[in-house]
């Protein structure tokens, strides 16, 4: 098969790796590679002490857990490294309506029937009055509120991590040296392409050092200086949806104890995050520049900023949408170099470790091949764009009007897989999960329950339970729930215990 596709003649092996660019995404590439297959490679990282990194992107999702545990890391080790604390989740304020808050957690809610999921039990119950709010419901929503936190047997609790980007790296660095990888400090002034093949070839560094390669991973950040500038993969701008395009960045004292979840609150172009470390908070404010100027936005970061600045405020922007290829001839782009969304949902750093996952599955050791470049990028896309709709749905489905940006959020057309999805439960109370899609029902609930969607109806399967059996039931999860979480230590004590045990 392989003899009839032209671009499959002369495929060279990957022996040399060259990742131009060191930030989250180049050195978790680095980490990735080095430990699966640094034995047969020669593996290189570029990177520019000059340029620097984003320096933001300190929340994460449970999958880094999984991240972790293929490169066998110590968890309390990555926890010291970094300055870590637990997530369980993020704090909507002021989405659905100014004053009006909500948690998306990362726990399941209640217990499904295989007929109907349990969100249709609650909206019987509720309409009843024998319910609660949907998020008593739920083990790690109630533990975010509360503030604690626990490992937990059997890994009922589902968690991620607040880290230190820049410390984060710098612990890579070391794990990724340790399997073999070679860093070299450089600015890439010029990318080597070999006219006939379309290949790069070589980076050409300020200092005249060429680093040559078999297959490059661009991980230079917003530049995309290979994948973009040099092999000139078009970029799909998903402005008409996602109208974030600037942030502010400053890292204050932490003030009080960490709590385990990301707080976003929202403002009147934009959000602002919290995101607790053990040792500072990072802050941010993303917002319009279409809807609110540079100036008036830092102004509501400072003023919304708990304890005293320790660094400079940066602006960075930035353009949401993805490339419309990530993998090009020898050139695969990882993190920012491929895409941008926006930050809520932190689901960023999520990307690169999926797209290194599929790397490592279609690692193309033999040479490159036009299906692997193919399936890849096909996968990314079908993966991003479920992706895109969730973060889109935290807009559209806001009760707000009170500004230009929410009234136009409110009013945008959307994508019609989301449309459909907003439809469905508004209709139906469904929600379903396609294989493959990161988001899970539960979350799809939290967020669209929370922004204040009420479902017309509930599923006849809720509507077999006479009031007490339905009652015990929900009492029952509900009891269990406050029973655990009752038993839980501070967050800030099981931190501390953890970082501090050997
Ligand atoms: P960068 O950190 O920009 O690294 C680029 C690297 O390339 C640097 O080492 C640089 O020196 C090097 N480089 C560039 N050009 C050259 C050159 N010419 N020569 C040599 N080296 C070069 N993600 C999350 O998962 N959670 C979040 O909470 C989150 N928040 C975010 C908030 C904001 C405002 C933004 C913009 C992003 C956020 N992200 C978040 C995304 C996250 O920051 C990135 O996915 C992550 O930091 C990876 O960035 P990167 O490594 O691709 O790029």
């Amino acid at each position: 098969m392989q003899q009839n596709n032209p671009e499959n003649i002369g495929r060279k092996p990957v022996r040399r790796v060259v990742i131009a660019g060191g930030g989250t995404a180049g050195w978790m590439a680095a980490a990735v590679i080095s430990r699966i297959l640094g034995k047969t490679l020669d593996i290189t990282l570029v990177e520019s002490d000059e340029i620097g990194t984003v320096g933001v992107g300190e929340a994460t999702i449970p999958s880094l857990i999984q991240f972790h545990q293929l490169l066998e890391l110590n968890e309390a080790d990555v926890m010291r490294a970094t300055q870590a604390t637990f997530k369980l989740g993020i704090s909507f304020e002021n989405w659905r309506a100014p004053g009006e808050d909500y948690i998306h957690s990362f726990g399941l809610t209640g217990v499904d029937h295989w007929t109907a999921g349990f969100q249709h039990f609650w909206h019987k119950g509720r309409q009843r009055g024998l319910a609660s709010d949907f998020g008593d419901y739920c083990l790690e929503l109630r533990s975010a509120q509360l503030g604690r936190f626990a490992h937990l047997p059997n890994d009922v609790m589902n968690y991620a991590y607040h880290l230190d980007a820049t410390l984060y790296a710098r612990f890579l660095r070391k794990y990724s040296e340790g399997f073999g990888a070679k860093r070299v400090e450089g600015k890439i002034d010029q990318v080597m392409l070999d006219a006939a093949s379309g290949h790069v070839t070589g980076l050409k560094l300020g200092n005249g050092a060429l680093i040559e390669g078999d297959l490059f991973i661009d991980c230079t950040g917003f530049r995309s200086l290979l994948l973009g500038q040099t092999m000139g993969v078009e970029y799909d701008d998903w402005s008409q949806w996602l109208f974030n395009d600037t942030a502010i960045a400053v890292q204050t004292e932490l003030m009080g104890e960490p709590v385990p979840m990301t707080r976003a609150i929202a403002h009147g172009a934009g959000w602002q995050w919290r995101i607790p470390l053990q040792h500072r908070v990072g802050n941010g404010h993303v917002f319009s520049s279409k809807y609110m100027d540079g100036e008036e936005a830092m102004q509501i970061l400072l003023a919304n900023l708990q304890g005293e600045p320790l660094t400079q405020p940066r602006m960075i922007k930035f353009k949401p949408g993805q490339r419309k290829q990530s993998w090009k001839g020898n050139v695969v782009a990882i993190g920012l170099s491929s895409g941008f969304l926006e930050p809520i949902e932190s689901t960023s750093i999520h990307l690169i470790q999926r797209n290194l996952i599929r790397l490592m599955q279609m690692f193309p050791a033999d040479g490159i091949c036009r299906s692997d470049i193919d399936e890849f990028n096909t996968q990314v896309q079908r993966e991003i764009a479920h992706i895109r709709d969730f973060i889109i749905l935290h807009y559209k489905v806001t009760n707000r009007a009170d500004t230009p940006y929410w009234e136009a959020a409110r009013n945008m057309e959307v994508p019609a897989s989301l449309q459909h999805r907003i439809d469905l439960f508004r209709e139906t109370g469904r929600v379903f999960r396609t294989e493959g899609e990161l988001f899970t029902e539960s979350s799809w609930l939290q967020v669209m329950l929370g922004q204040g969607i009420m479902p017309e109806q509930h599923h006849k399967s809720a509507d077999l339970m006479g009031d007490a059996e339905l009652s015990q039931f929900l009492g029952s999860i509900r009891q269990k729930i406050e029973r655990t979480v009752q038993q839980l230590p501070s967050h800030q004590a099981y931190v501390q215990r953890f970082c501090r045990a050997e």
